[in-house]
């Protein structure tokens, strides 16, 4: 690579680089900015984003499955619903990929891609100097999607999921199921959930939410059972999805540009700590941070509140699994489904979330709040 000084680097690419270029090259002083793309994998076609939205998605283009209706399930509790204004949509990692690599790419010149390591980046008499396996490259605005220290996983969400078929119509192809907890929990903070692709097919997944690794083979045996036990034995296994999210607990967004990254994606705290859901909160961060890097914006911000929600969820469902899914039936039962998607999209306003929490048990919260630090 002859030129090593570029306008802006981004360091661990991954979705979250892909998806801050697609908005900047909305400016027009986008294909002027000499920009690198480094990232040590590919690894987008391994996954599959599912996210609500409300219509007009930038990325709708990719979007494979959507479904008007959702699903909630617990021991002796069920609701299916609509969740208008919303639709819960889900796009491909293959398609996403396929599309910046055969589309968004290839037009524009300006960006270079190249596989390697970061090791080590600097901020040098007014510069970046970033540093890879192989070569040193300086820029002006350095954007890292790297894990930093700063960052402390407490949990991991941990899914193995089956794209499935049966030669018979067997789901409902317009209601997803977003919980199931109604297998109970033996302890753990354990759900499935179950994505029609047609009526013939779904994709259907076990998720865990636990501080170690389990084994694939038990994943398997549960969702097996699982299937066979609600839909039937008679399926065909087209493809498996297997992925580790870890729930980090201290997040933080660095605002400050120059002396310290532009983080972006899991690095900024883009997984919600007590969902694992990212896509659409890295679509609405790179909007906010497309803006930030034009000079229309100073700031990227969310409200410090929904943190510390995020924080006392997550450490109830640590240290009191069933309490958690009582927490869950309990919002499900009383709450819309609409209602709660609004909240876990942060748009919520303080009296909307009092009137949410006036649901729950308030004890389980309260406790852990002097922990907080
Ligand atoms: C299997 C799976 C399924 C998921 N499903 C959903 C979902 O349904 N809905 C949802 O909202 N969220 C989901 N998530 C969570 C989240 O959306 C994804 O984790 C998302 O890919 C995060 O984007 P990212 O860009 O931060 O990280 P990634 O896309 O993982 O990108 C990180 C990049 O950094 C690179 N890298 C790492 N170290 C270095 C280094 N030293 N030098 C250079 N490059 C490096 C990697 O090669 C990779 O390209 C899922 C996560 C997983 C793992």
């Amino acid at each position: 690579m002859k030129n090593v000084s570029y306008d802006i680097i981004i360091g661990g690419g991954g979705a979250a680089g892909r998806i801050l270029l697609f908005f900047l090259s909305n400016y027009s002083s986008f294909s002027s900015k000499k920009i690198l793309f480094i990232e040590e994998e590919n690894k987008l076609a391994d996954k599959t984003w599912c996210f609500w939205e409300k219509g007009n998605h930038p990325f709708q283009h990719l979007v494979s499955s959507k479904w008007d209706l959702l699903n909630f399930e617990a021991e002796n509790f069920q609701t299916q619903q609509s969740i208008f204004p919303y639709s819960y949509s889900c796009i491909r990692g293959e398609e996403f990929d396929s599309f910046f690599t055969e589309t968004f790419f290839p037009s524009w010149k300006n960006i270079s891609y190249l596989k390697s390591s970061v090791k080590h980046s600097s901020f040098e008499d007014n510069q970046w100097r970033i540093q890879t396996n192989t070569s040193t490259f300086f820029c002006n605005e350095y954007v890292s999607n790297l894990p930093t220290e700063k960052h402390h996983s407490c949990l991991l969400q941990q899914f193995y999921g089956e794209y499935i078929t049966f030669s018979r119509q067997t789901f409902e192809r317009n209601a997803a199921t977003l919980m199931d907890f109604s297998e109970g929990c033996q302890g753990k903070f354990q759900f499935f959930y179950v994505l029609p692709i047609d009526e013939n097919s779904a994709l259907i997944e076990c998720t865990y939410y636990y501080d170690q690794l389990i084994q694939k083979d038990v994943f398997k045996s549960q969702l097996d059972a699982y299937i066979s036990k609600r839909f039937g034995t008679d399926y065909k296994i087209n493809a498996e999805e297997y992925g580790v999210i870890p729930l980090l607990e201290k997040t933080q967004i660095d605002h400050t540009y120059k002396k310290v990254p532009i983080l972006i994606g899991q690095s900024a705290g883009m997984i919600k700590p007590s969902t694992g859901y990212a896509f659409q909160r890295m679509v609405e961060d790179a909007q906010l941070l497309a803006r930030m890097m034009e000079g229309e914006i100073t700031r990227r911000t969310r409200p410090r509140r929904f943190h510390i929600y995020d924080r006392l969820l997550l450490s109830i469902i640590r240290e009191d699994a069933p309490k958690a899914t009582y927490i869950f039936k309990k919002l499900f039962s009383k709450k819309k489904i609409s209602d709660i998607l609004l909240f876990l999209d942060e748009d919520t306003t303080f009296v909307q979330e009092l009137a949410l929490f006036l649901h729950l048990p308030w004890w389980p919260f309260l406790k852990r709040i002097k922990n907080l630090k």
